[in-house]
């Protein structure tokens, strides 16, 4: 299949696309500066540009664009963070119904988009979006993928856990204590924490890409949702590590600000479409995704 990658640069982009051509697939990258390579195209999404001409006949568009949440939220870079995803999303959702052969196309999403906190109550795909700022973004992010969908692609959003890899960014600044003997939980450690395997990621999007039955949102985490707690004592065991220095909340919320809550709050989402349509994860639970993380 011909997938045009939107993000290609970042780290999930950059394992999809390795995952995609290693099985043969043809994969062209967006870039927002002069290309390179053959494969990459250039586009300007906050403007809107991107030639469909340039792309071919694709069969998926993905989009894993997006500036990093994990920096303060001022407001400006609040806009970054909304402005980044939604206008990379408007911009292939244009060019998906501007293509004769229509393209499927998928956007990543954020579980954040359930609510800050939200204790026990089990999140599916069908359950509302919350009220603050990640929330908001989301509703915008997958709202930007209703040209296409209008104009007869199939859309899907991946709403997605923290992807646990021992390459990726966001996984070493969590492990990094632990590494150094002071791991601990967050806050209570009674909040559950949606995860999954860089494995199963790259499974789910694939699969997502080859299902016609599936559109709209796709939670992508564990089916057995863990707590920061069993999380972290999944952690401390696979890297032979004691976990006895809990971070307490406040400290966090100091350091952090709102980002805190999407660390300290609680969102038992289940992958509940993926699971009805026969999708199985290689790593279901926290100790054997964190072991395919760490391996
Ligand atoms: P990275 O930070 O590694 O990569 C981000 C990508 O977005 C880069 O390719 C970057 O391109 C591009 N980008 C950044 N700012 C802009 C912008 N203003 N306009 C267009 N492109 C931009 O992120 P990840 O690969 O980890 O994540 C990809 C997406 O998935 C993000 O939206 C993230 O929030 C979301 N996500 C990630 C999870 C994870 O665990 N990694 C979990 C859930 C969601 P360039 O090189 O040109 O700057």
């Amino acid at each position: 299949m011909k997938y045009v990658l939107a993000g290609a640069s970042g780290f999930l982009g950059k394992a999809l696309a390795r995952d995609l051509v290693a099985d043969g697939h043809q994969v062209l990258r967006l870039v927002r500066r002069p290309p390179s390579t053959p494969d990459e195209i250039r586009w300007d999404p906050a403007r809107g540009v991107l030639d469909p001409a340039a792309l071919g006949t694709p069969d998926v568009l993905v989009n894993l664009a997006g500036a990093n949440i994990g920096r303060p939220w001022t407001p400006t870079y609040r806009n970054k963070i909304r402005e980044s995803r939604v206008n990379t999303t408007a911009t292939l959702a244009a060019v998906a119904a501007r293509l004769d052969r229509r393209p499927v196309l998928i956007t990543q999403s954020g579980i954040g988009g359930y609510g800050m906190d939200l204790g026990d109550r089990i999140l599916t795909e069908d359950s509302e979006l919350g009220e603050g700022f990640l929330s908001d973004v989301v509703r915008l992010w997958e709202g930007a993928l209703e040209p296409a969908r209008a104009a007869g692609s199939r859309v899907a959003a991946l709403r997605t856990g923290v992807v646990l890899d021992r390459k990726a960014p966001a996984f070493q600044l969590l492990s990094l204590p632990f590494r150094l003997g002071l791991g601990g939980r967050f806050g209570s450690g009674t909040q559950y924490f949606p995860v999954v395997s860089l494995t199963d990621w790259l499974r789910a999007v694939r699969f997502v890409a080859e299902h016609d039955t599936i559109h709209g949102p796709v939670n992508v985490a564990l089916p057995t949702p863990a707590t920061n707690l069993e999380l972290t004592e999944a952690l401390a065991t696979a890297l032979h590590r004691p976990s006895f220095v809990p971070v307490p909340a406040f400290l966090m919320k100091a350091a952090l600000g709102e980002f805190a809550w999407e660390l300290l709050g609680s969102k038992r989402a289940l992958p509940t479409r993926l699971q009805s349509n026969n999708f199985t994860f290689h790593h279901p639970t926290a100790p054997t995704a964190l072991s395919a993380a760490l391996a």
